[in-house]
């Protein structure tokens, strides 16, 4: 029934104002007083005198509201509106029973034929006029709610079908980005080999012919070293960017202070070097690689040393706090600090904010902490002040990430 009626609301035009009525009524007479009745309202009334017409004109034009007799010749007002009801087409449409029986039973077989309302005769003009307008509002209210759903369903589709176009780019974008790593590997991988060749060439040259070349030929030689150094260091940097999403696929319980006294340990030189103060908050195990929070670590702590302040030795604080569902790092510093302009850009590859001669490097640290970062589901930020220091924060959830996208799948 419901179904039914759904139908024939989205077959009539939903614009149109509603308001067509077909009365039905063997008696002119009674036909004539409810057409002068519904006219006067304003409404578009057709009038038949027999079931069989009504169901000729509700076929070929279905009307919004039906009035009909219950008591005709051949036909009678419930055969018709059984025969109605039986026919999807025309099963929607409301019927409101006209009758001169007062009898309850009468009333409850109307609605028991599918009636949604019941009028007795002689009509009250004020009682029809008010039921047939209680009628036309559901039917408005309806067609209204038809349109929302209409337009509801259409805001569903058109998210899912932006939602299946991310899920594709981002599964392109992985794809293109394992490309990026697999091409960057190779390449970095086999630059090293004839690059060792250039550098322990010129190293030979160095110590071998030094008496024999003049000043100017050691220095080119001097450049070619450096050179070839500072080269090393790139594809370093490169190949560890490059294995940062292999990294992805590990999880295990990481021992946070274990893995921090680790990157302390391999930065101790230049700790001991710079007179470095290093203090730290407990730190918690969390879900993760060790590999990564190991790299994390270092390239931070070792960031902090490099743009320490000239006059100040270096101050370093680690810290940890819980935010909701996730671990939130601090790696805290006293050193020369960067410009507000600048705070985001660092964070991606190759970019620096000093020459190689002020401060060696390649700009490649903070990316693959970004990278790292983001492959188990966090952010990495920084807040600083020129001069007085910088505070570099990462967050880590405390749970495993389910569904994020740039997760790689583990390897069963
Ligand atoms: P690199 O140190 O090799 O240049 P990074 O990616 O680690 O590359 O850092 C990018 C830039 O961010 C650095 O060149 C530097 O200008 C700035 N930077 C990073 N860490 C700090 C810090 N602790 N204090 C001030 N500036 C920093």
């Amino acid at each position: 029934m419901r179904d039914n009626k759904e139908n024939i609301i989205s077959i009539r035009n939903m614009t149109a104002p509603i308001g067509d009525i077909l009365l039905v009524d063997d008696r002119p007479d009674n036909l004539r007083l409810l057409l002068n009745i519904l006219k006067d309202k304003g409404y578009k009334v057709r009038c038949v005198t027999t079931g069989a017409m009504a169901l000729r004109v509700c076929h070929r034009h279905p009307p919004d509201l039906i009035l009909l007799d219950i008591q005709m010749p051949e036909m009678n007002g419930y055969q018709v509106c059984e025969k109605l009801k039986a026919d999807p087409e025309t099963a929607g449409i409301p019927v409101i029973f006209l009758s001169v029986i007062e009898e309850a039973t009468e009333k409850v077989h109307a609605f028991n034929v599918g009636g949604v309302d019941y009028i007795t005769k002689p009509f009250q003009v004020k009682e029809v006029v008010a039921r047939v307008e209680n009628q036309l509002q559901i039917l408005r209210l309806q067609n209204k709610l038809k349109e929302q759903n209409i337009r509801l369903e259409k805001e569903i589709r058109d998210r899912q079908a932006i939602e299946q176009q991310l899920r594709e780019l981002n599964r392109e974008m992985k794809r293109s980005n394992q490309e990026l790593e697999q091409f960057a590997y190779v390449v970095s991988h086999d630059l090293q080999a004839p690059l060792g060749t250039i550098a322990s060439f010129a190293q030979l040259l160095q110590t071998r012919y030094q008496d024999q070349l003049d000043g100017k030929a050691l220095q080119f030689i001097e450049r070619i070293i450096t050179g070839s150094l500072r080269m090393q260091h790139l594809i370093d940097d490169l190949l560890q960017y490059s294995r940062v999403g292999r990294m992805a696929q590990v999880f295990e319980t990481v021992n946070c202070d274990q893995v921090l006294s680790q990157a302390l340990a391999n930065l101790e030189t230049k700790i001991n070097e710079t007179q470095a103060q290093i203090t730290q908050d407990p730190l918690p195990a969390i879900a993760g690689s060790s590999m990564g929070l190991l790299q994390l670590f270092q390239n931070l702590i070792s960031n902090a040393l490099k743009y320490r302040h000239p006059h100040i030795s270096p101050r370093i604080h680690i810290s940890v706090s819980l935010k909701e569902d996730m671990w939130s790092f601090s790696i805290q510093d006293n050193g020369i600090g960067i410009e507000t302009k600048h705070l985001e850009r660092i964070f991606q590859i190759f970019q620096r904010l000093h020459s190689d001669k002020e401060y060696p490097g390649t700009g490649i640290g903070l990316a693959i902490c970004k990278k790292i970062v983001e492959l188990y589901g966090g952010k990495i930020w920084v807040e600083s002040c020129p001069f007085q220091g910088s505070t570099f924060y990462f967050t880590i959830p405390a749970q495993k990430p389910q569904d994020n996208p740039l997760m790689e799948e583990p390897k069963s």
